[in-house]
């Protein structure tokens, strides 16, 4: 999409981190922005801080993971500005229990805000962005966690997903005017290590905490000095901006785990290797 002024957008977990910073970046780009969120305090404050600098934006919330609620937030971004250009799947969370203190409740509660918002995120929006027929963009953001497996595995699995999905749709919805994109940051200054305050309602007392002592302790405490120091989210919303303009497939924001995905890439090879020359059995 070149030309993005007047054009409306709907960008999920808008009111903190990343999609506050991609709703900014659209919104000084002359987008109008309907920002989601399930935190009402953060999206409150986020719509009145864009509204501010005199953007066009307006809020809904919602539990992204709640396909009824995410319709109906579709539905309020229509009745607002009448159409809709560009779906941002933003919002995600992480703390689902690593090996041995995960549960299903954890699993259900990742899946659902990370994957499955934007399985239907695409289901719902697809149609509403080609029925005017200007064209649009659907950017999703997984993670380099979606490239490599180093996180915990219900993000990792998760961001996988995603990449999967928008890998999957981008050639298809090309062919219907919608370009897609994923985006995989690296380390970006958010909130993000305090997803917990996300948990829905029917979740509480049910997921299990993060690690209070031993060795994970000290991974936490290198990750959170690593989130502090973090890349801003606005650098990362201009990206996203760039990317919509120029229909870029993969949207990276760093260099830093480009070496980490290139070893992934060289173990995938050597297990071709050590396969090569031999003839299968049919
Ligand atoms: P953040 O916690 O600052 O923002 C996430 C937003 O999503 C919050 O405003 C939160 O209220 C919202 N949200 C959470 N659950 C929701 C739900 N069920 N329905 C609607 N909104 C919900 O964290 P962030 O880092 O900005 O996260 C944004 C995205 O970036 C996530 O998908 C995350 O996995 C991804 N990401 C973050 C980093 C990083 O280093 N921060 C790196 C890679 C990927």
């Amino acid at each position: 999409m070149q030309d993005l002024d007047g054009k409306v957008a709907f960008v999920t977990g808008a009111g903190s981190g990343i999609g506050l910073g991609i709703a900014t970046a659209l919104a000084q780009a002359g987008v109008r922005v309907m920002l989601c969120d399930i935190n009402k305090a953060a999206l409150d404050a986020a719509v009145e801080g864009l509204k501010a600098t005199n953007a066009d934006v307006d809020g809904v919330l919602a539990d992204v993971s709640l396909k009824d609620q995410l319709q109906s937030a579709a539905d309020a971004t229509l009745e607002h500005f009448g159409k809709v250009h560009i779906l941002v799947n933003n919002a995600g969370v992480g703390g689902g229990g690593d090996y041995g203190t995960w549960n299903d409740p954890a699993w259900r509660w990742v899946i659902g805000v990370n994957l499955m918002s934007v399985v239907w995120g695409f289901e719902i929006f697809g149609p509403l962005i080609e029925s005017h027929g200007e064209g649009g963009h659907i950017v999703s953001t997984a993670s380099i966690a979606g490239m490599v497996a180093l996180t915990n595995p219900s993000y990792d699995v998760t961001k996988f997903g995603v990449v999967a999905l928008s890998e999957d749709l981008r050639p298809k919805l090309a062919a219907r005017g919608i370009g897609v994109s994923v985006l995989c940051p690296g380390v970006i200054r958010t909130n993000i290590l305090e997803s917990s305050r996300n948990i829905p309602d029917r979740f509480q007392g049910q997921i299990p905490s993060g690690p209070i002592e031993g060795p994970g302790t000290e991974v936490l405490k290198a990750v959170t000095e690593a989130i502090a120091s973090g890349i801003d989210p606005l650098y990362v919303g201009e990206l996203v901006r760039e990317a919509i303009e120029g229909d870029w497939p993969h949207i990276f924001t760093d260099l830093q785990f480009e070496p980490v995905i290139e070893a992934r890439f060289d173990a995938i090879k050597a297990g071709f290797d050590r396969i090569r020359g031999r003839t299968p059995r049919y």
